[in-house]
């Protein structure tokens, strides 16, 4: 088979160049200057074809285009008629709200697309025969073709880059035959695959359906041809764009905050209906970073590597944190910015935020996974009935790593179920207060997930042993503090500093 018998074949059956280009497996770049490709490939020009570029210079409406030929494969999803609408259309739609660099196209593509290029399948084995083969398509498949074509020059002409995980312009389009084809395709799929037994449940038709079973050696041209022509028969009318829809990126934000207060919630504290706080960490850090993204703070995920009870502070360098903003307007976060918003939370009083970045999606792994590996520090204030003796402080001595077992605290049993798990505490090490002698401060490292307060006082030998059994007498904890959080996550970053 030449390549100048079949773009002769194709051209008899009203198919367009690029549509051309597409059976002669053109790649990339190729379908920029038609006419070299053509000629690179031995293929003369066609010199009746009328000049699109013309065309529309001239003002011609679309309907006058129409007649001058839709191609009979492609429905006109490849002119430059239909390549202007579609640019228009994201121009007249909220595209300018979104400062987003790099784009992605997501076009849902009639079904009568591809009942058409499987007719042109057919008509080209009937043309050249075994030269076609039976399971692989003999043209580039419009949805590849849509990425290799339609892609490049959106992008091109909005100046904007492509990336999968970009703004996405969700395109809908339609054609005038879509629902006359797909009652016809229901009945055709009946008779080229009936149901096996009749209890079985006949399969939907879908696009994932026709790309996998529709093709010749799966489907009869004869049966085809009872409710479709061979080749596709031309149209008149043109592709139609039903809707644009708009989707930004999912942005993530993370940072490390400090909880300053003994009185605040990590998400909004809410029981039987009441609201117990006014605030919590979680709200005060999107109310401030949120609206940069988003106008939807509703739908913003706060996720942090554990968390601390209401009256336990969380000091040293923070606790790393993430904000997961889906449908974000916007993708970056100038220091400038940053910093404005880090003052913003500092200004609540009660808690505080540095390293304020945007990361990579791929980056929250190390806020989800590994959290029961991760090392916690803690500093307790503690206080005994009796003045702190020597002994005791070297009992609260402890270097080498021991294991306990702790049940699930009375306390969390409304929301945890109850069980015993193993922990382990890596060290303790306490000391005197200096203005109350019944007073410890004990500096703890434990295993992520050791429930601290328990821990100290034992709750009733639930956890065993207890830094209370250990010595052998009553102790209660009055103030806890987490100093430490051991993930090196987000890399730190100084927003203060403008200049690098
Ligand atoms: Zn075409």
């Amino acid at each position: 088979m030449k390549n100048q018998d079949l773009v002769e074949y194709l051209r008899s059956c009203g198919v367009c160049e690029i549509c051309q280009l597409r059976y002669l497996k053109a790649r990339g770049a190729e379908y920029r200057n038609i006419n070299e490709t053509l000629q690179k490939l031995d293929v003369k020009l066609n010199e009746n074809v009328e000049n699109e570029e013309l065309v529309i210079s001239d003002g011609i409406q679309p309907s006058k285009r129409a007649r001058l030929g839709v191609c009979s494969t492609c429905l006109g999803l490849f002119s430059k008629d239909f390549q202007n609408e579609l640019l228009n259309s994201i121009l007249a739609s909220d595209f300018a709200k979104y400062d987003c660099q790099k784009i992605v196209l997501a076009i849902c593509l009639p079904m009568s697309l591809q009942l058409r290029q499987l007719a042109m399948w057919f008509a080209l084995q009937r043309r050249f025969g075994a030269s076609i083969d039976e399971n692989n398509p003999p043209d580039v498949p419009i949805k590849e073709a849509v990425k290799l074509i339609l892609h490049p020059i959106i992008c091109e002409k909005l100046a904007k880059g492509y990336d999968a995980n970009g703004l996405m312009i969700n395109i809908d389009l339609t054609h005038s035959l879509e629902d006359e084809e797909v009652e016809k395709l229901v009945k055709l799929n009946k008779e080229a695959f009936p149901a096996k037994a009749s209890h079985q449940k006949r399969i939907e038709i879908s696009r994932g359906l026709l790309e996998k079973q529709y093709q010749p050696s799966k489907v009869k041209a004869e049966t085809y041809e009872k409710y479709f022509q061979i080749p596709c028969s031309n149209v008149e009318e043109s592709i139609k764009l039903t809707s644009i829809d708009l989707q930004g990126p999912l942005i993530c934000v993370a940072g490390r905050y400090r909880k300053l207060s003994r009185e605040l919630s990590h998400t909004p504290w809410i029981l039987n209906g009441q609201r117990l706080m006014e605030d919590s960490i979680e709200e005060i850090i999107i109310r401030h970073v949120g609206p940069h993204f988003t106008e939807k703070l509703g739908k913003i995920t706060f996720m942090s590597s554990g968390r601390e009870d209401v009256d336990v502070r969380c000091l040293g360098k923070g606790r790393p944190f993430v904000l997961e903003i889906p449908n974000a307007r916007r993708t970056c976060l100038t220091k400038d910015e940053a910093f404005a918003m880090e003052r913003a939370v500092d200004a609540s009083g009660m808690v505080s935020i540095h390293h304020l970045q945007v990361v990579p999606r791929e980056e929250l792994t190390h806020i989800k996974t590994g959290e029961e590996q991760k090392k916690k520090f803690y500093r307790a204030l503690c206080a005994l009935h009796e003045p702190v003796s020597v002994k005791i402080l070297e009992q609260l001595q402890i270097s080498a790593s021991f294991n306990i077992q702790q049940k699930t605290p009375i306390r969390v049993l409304h929301r945890r179920p109850l069980h015993t798990r193993p922990r382990t505490i890596y060290s303790v090490n306490a000391r005197v207060h200096r203005e109350n002698p019944k007073a410890l401060i004990i500096d703890i490292v434990t295993q992520a997930g050791t429930y601290i307060k328990e821990l100290v006082h034992g709750e009733f030998g639930r956890t065993t042993p207890s830094l209370s059994s250990i010595i052998g007498k009553p102790m209660d904890i009055q103030a806890l503090d987490v100093v430490g959080i051991d993930l090196d996550w987000p890399h730190e970053v100084d927003n203060s500093k403008q200049k690098e």
